[in-house]
């Protein structure tokens, strides 16, 4: 059994790519796991000299590993270099200058009512992680966790997307080229098969970003373990343009943030609320960038590629068609381009409301699905009211009532005046709420979700035994003190009695 890959640009066959067996995954886990002690005894510089290598490949040969994932999945070149290529230089130097104090034990404050003691907080590696990644982003979205697992000093197993393998092969060819030790680091090429074998295997940590129906299998074999696991899931982003919104730039904004990827994107713009104020104004600024936005294949030039995933444009066409069913006004586009390749059109749609697929479900697709509300308040209700959670923004003038309503928007990230881009911040954590899935990478937390958080208390007068210890013979009427004195609040007169019980 092979994995057979079809450009989703000319439709024609790009090749054959291997399956990793069930027996094949377990094999790689013990090589991984037999490697785990070392890279974890590794120190970080060391870890990090050795990964910093893949920023010099990228640099050198970017826009060659650009070419090659646009012939993987379409995307324009431009798309390949900024929002897959460049994100890992980013998060490599980020976590080069950060890792050391992020990773490192810190001393905290011991209360008083434990003296003579030190307390501190450490962080060690989990071991060996598992990392599932997706075929939207299939540079970034895996090689970004695989990063921050390994500087974190774990050994990683990654399984990429069949739906893009021809990138998977690219980032397996990376770290072969970076003088990782032996298991320290494995690709396992495959479909969903490979994907839930290893999801079977001894590993300490899942690392999973996809859809909802996969995540919820993922969650169900970390479960029987158990073991941790990180789901990044779907979104159905909400826009809100206030009725004193900068226009021209909202519109532009939603445009890209909704078609970008060719809107294969988890933090697309999927609901457009828009204020009845400014709603005409609004639209026809939006029809007027729509209209400049150019299709095509990598070589054309274009905006907005191909669909990479053949079944996504039957998702498309049933969440567009269901919406026109139930009284969705079409304003631009619907249908798929008479080309060769897997072109859908840039397309607006308005009437939209909860009850239609299109509103309730992630279309995944370059489709605008425009709300109108009476105020803020409105929208901001209707954005919350919904199974997802992953991103959002608000477009107004006043940056304060922006800060307000971004606040109180229930999801992991928000944005006021912009879209999308909080996602390419190393500084900022990253991750959902509600369907969108838990956990967070990115910023500090990129690096301690592959840890575990260790608590380390120190005693040092070494008595020979402490108050609270047996025996309890005659303890009683100072240990009855000690207790109201805590329940009133007397911490001074609680250390007094604790210290003639310590001798
Ligand atoms: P899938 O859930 O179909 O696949 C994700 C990964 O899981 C793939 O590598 C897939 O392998 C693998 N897989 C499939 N079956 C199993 C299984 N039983 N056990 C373990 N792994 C399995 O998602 P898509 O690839 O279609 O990605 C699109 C989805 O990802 C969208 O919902 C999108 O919103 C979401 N996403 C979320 C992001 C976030 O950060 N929150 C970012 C980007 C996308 P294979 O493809 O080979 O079948």
């Amino acid at each position: 059994m092979v994995i057979e890959k079809w450009s989703p640009v000319t439709g024609e066959k790009l090749g054959e790519f291997p399956i990793t067996s069930g027996e094949d995954v377990e094999a790689a886990v013990a090589r991984a796991r037999a490697a785990a002690p070392g890279w974890r005894e590794t120190a970080l510089e060391c870890r990090l000299d050795i990964l910093m290598k893949a920023k010099a490949i990228i640099i050198d040969e970017g826009s060659e590993i650009a070419r090659k994932i646009s012939e993987d999945t379409g995307k324009p070149l431009v798309d390949s270099l900024m929002t897959e290529l460049m994100q890992v230089p980013l998060f490599l130097d980020y976590y080069a200058k950060t890792a050391k104090k992020v990773l490192s034990r810190r001393r905290v404050r011991t209360p008083i009512l434990f003296p003579g003691k030190a307390s501190y907080i450490e962080h060690y590696p989990v071991g060996v992680v598992a990392v599932i990644s997706p075929w939207n982003f299939p540079f970034q979205l895996a090689v970004v966790p695989m990063f921050s697992a390994l500087i974190a000093g774990n050994c990683v197993l990654l399984k990429p997307s069949e739906v893009t393998p021809i990138t998977g092969m690219l980032i397996d060819e990376l770290v072969s080229r970076l003088d990782l030790p032996e298991g320290v680091c494995q690709v396992l090429h495959g479909d969903g098969s490979t994907g839930a074998a290893l999801t079977r295997a001894d590993v300490d940590k899942i690392f999973f970003t996809g859809s909802v129906a996969t995540g919820k299998k993922v969650m169900k074999a970390a479960a029987e373990k158990p073991i941790p696991v990180e789901l990044e899931l779907g979104g159905k982003d909400a826009m809100i343009v206030c009725h004193d919104a900068p226009l021209k730039r909202a519109a532009k904004a939603a445009v890209w943030g909704g078609l970008i990827n060719c809107g294969q994107m988890c933090t697309s713009v999927e609901r457009l609320f828009v204020v009845e104020s400014i709603y005409e104004a609004f639209k026809r600024e939006l029809d007027r960038e729509v209209a400049k936005i150019k299709v095509g294949g990598p070589d054309e030039d274009a905006d907005m590629g191909p669909i990479t995933f053949p079944p996504q444009l039957e998702t498309i066409e049933r969440h567009v068609r269901d919406a026109i069913e139930k009284g969705a006004t079409l304003l631009r586009g619907g249908k798929r381009i008479e080309r060769d390749g897997q072109f859908y059109e840039p397309t607006v749609i308005e009437g939209i409301e909860p009850g239609m697929e299109i509103y309730d479900e992630e279309t995944f697709g370059p489709v605008l699905p425009i709300i109108k509300v009476r105020d803020e308040e409105e929208a901001l209700r209707m954005a919350n009211q919904h199974k997802y959670g992953l991103t959002g923004s608000v477009w107004t003038r006043d940056r304060k009532r922006g800060l307000e309503l971004a606040s109180r928007m229930e999801c992991g990230q928000a944005m006021v005046n912009d879209v999308v881009l909080s996602v390419g911040n190393p500084v900022l954590p990253f991750g959902g709420v509600k369907a969108s899935g838990f956990g967070r990478y990115h910023g500090p937390e990129g690096l301690l979700s592959f840890t575990h958080q260790k608590a380390i208390m120190v005693e040092r007068a070494i008595l020979e035994s402490e108050p609270f210890w047996f025996p309890y013979r005659g303890k009683l009427p100072t240990m009855q003190k000690i207790f109201t004195h805590l329940l009133e609040g007397n911490l001074p007169g609680a250390v007094v009695n604790l210290l003639k019980l310590r001798g």
